[in-house]
């Protein structure tokens, strides 16, 4: 997938497997992840943004429709996944700071094994 700058930022793009939930979103250059190790992004094995990226930075260009939600807990993150190939592109929190979570493995330009990576213990800190 192609870039283009945007001032400071970048606009990337990313698609779940069967393309049917594409997205795009403007931020700082991508050089760091958070990887979680509670109960569902470590099933995932998430490779994520390390900050939320704000709405008005977030559109999805398609298959809005084709996506189902998950929620567990105290319901507070919209695990969003394609209904037709399972993946989960992002979530959004139902409070503050809003804003949206990337499944960076659906960012095609990334190269996510170039990633700085920061652990966060979900398990024992959410
Ligand atoms: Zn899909």
């Amino acid at each position: 997938m192609s870039i283009k700058t945007l001032d400071s930022t970048i606009e990337y793009f990313g698609q779940c497997h069967c393309q049917a939930v594409q997205f795009s979103f403007n931020s700082e250059l991508i050089n760091s992840a958070l990887q979680c190790n509670c109960s569902i992004c470590r099933r995932k094995n998430l490779i994520m943004s390390l900050t939320r990226i704000a709405s008005e930075h977030f559109t999805i260009l398609a298959g809005k429709d084709n996506l189902a939600l998950y929620l567990w807990g105290d319901h507070d993150v919209n695990h969003y996944f394609c209904k037709t190939c399972g993946v989960s592109p992002f979530s959004d929190i139902n409070c503050e700071p809003f804003g949206y979570r990337i499944n960076l493995g659906c960012v095609d330009s990334l190269d996510l094994t170039q990633l700085s990576i920061t652990h966060f213990d979900g398990r024992n800190e959410l």
